[in-house]
């Protein structure tokens, strides 16, 4: 997968790329990094990409033209169809079943915005879809975008260990993952649940699925209530 940034600080994500599974799963040719400044693509002495907002009011916007200008030059360095996805307080709610279908594209190029905003007319124009990682407000779009890079790129074929593991993730299924315990069995903040000591696969299983049941319901309500139940499940809880 290629991912393109449009920034301000292009190697702040890039930076934010480099460890852990994401920067293994570039060093594994499962992601290429790209960032594309717009101040290069500005003119003038200062290279501007900045201008007062017409109608008055606080702040500075994003000018069209760099904008525009990046996006293009980063659409032509690589023939694959690119998804443009603008990082915004306005945009959908990201969620795991958003992060999925993006990561099943071939590439994206991720605008990330400051000062204001960007122009209106960019996002009409360039953008295929808004995101937003959640109700507050961040000074740039590069922590919003190192946030979607770091989950499509541990989705990508063979980026995580143990490909499982991110099946088992919260909200895959629709529900948060289960508690985990490891080495020390014994420890002054206490012991280890006896059923993960048992070796029996099944009641392993019938535990888990327990308890993320169980978690979901306290802490997430409104996941519990979107949930596909099972007979099975329906029975675990009221066990
Ligand atoms: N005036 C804008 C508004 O109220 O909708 C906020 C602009 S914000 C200070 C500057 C940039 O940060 C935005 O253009 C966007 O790229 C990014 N940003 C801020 N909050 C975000 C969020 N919750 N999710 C994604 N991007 C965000």
């Amino acid at each position: 997968m290629r991912i393109d940034v449009i920034s301000l600080f292009p190697e702040f994500v890039a930076q934010c790329a480099a460890f852990g599974v994401v920067g293994r799963a570039g060093e594994r040719g499962l992601l290429s990094m790209h960032g594309w400044n717009p101040r290069d693509y500005a003119e003038g002495n200062y290279r501007r990409v900045d201008e007062r907002p017409f109608g008055g009011g606080p702040g500075m916007v994003m000018l069209i033209d760099p904008l525009r200008a990046a996006i293009r030059a980063a659409r032509a360095a690589d023939p694959a169809p690119a998804r443009v996805v603008y990082l915004s307080p306005q945009g959908a709610r990201l969620d795991q079943a958003k992060v999925r279908e993006l990561a099943g594209h071939a590439r994206l190029i991720l605008l990330c915005g400051r000062y204001e905003g960007v122009d209106e007319r960019l996002i009409r124009a360039e953008v295929d879809e808004e995101l937003s990682i959640g109700d507050y407000v961040l000074s740039g779009g590069e922590l919003a975008a190192a946030v979607v890079v770091d989950a499509v790129a541990r989705l990508q074929d063979g980026a995580l260990g143990d490909a499982e593991s991110a099946v088992q993730d919260s909200f895959e299924d629709g529900l948060l993952d289960c508690p985990h315990y490891t080495r020390p069995v014994e420890h002054e903040l206490g012991g280890v649940p006896e059923v993960l000591m048992s070796g029996n696969h099944a009641r392993i299983a019938q535990w888990r699925r327990q308890q993320s049941l169980g978690r979901t319901w306290q802490r997430r309500p409104d996941l519990f209530d979107e949930a596909a139940l099972s007979k099975a499940d329906r029975k675990l809880l009221a066990a």
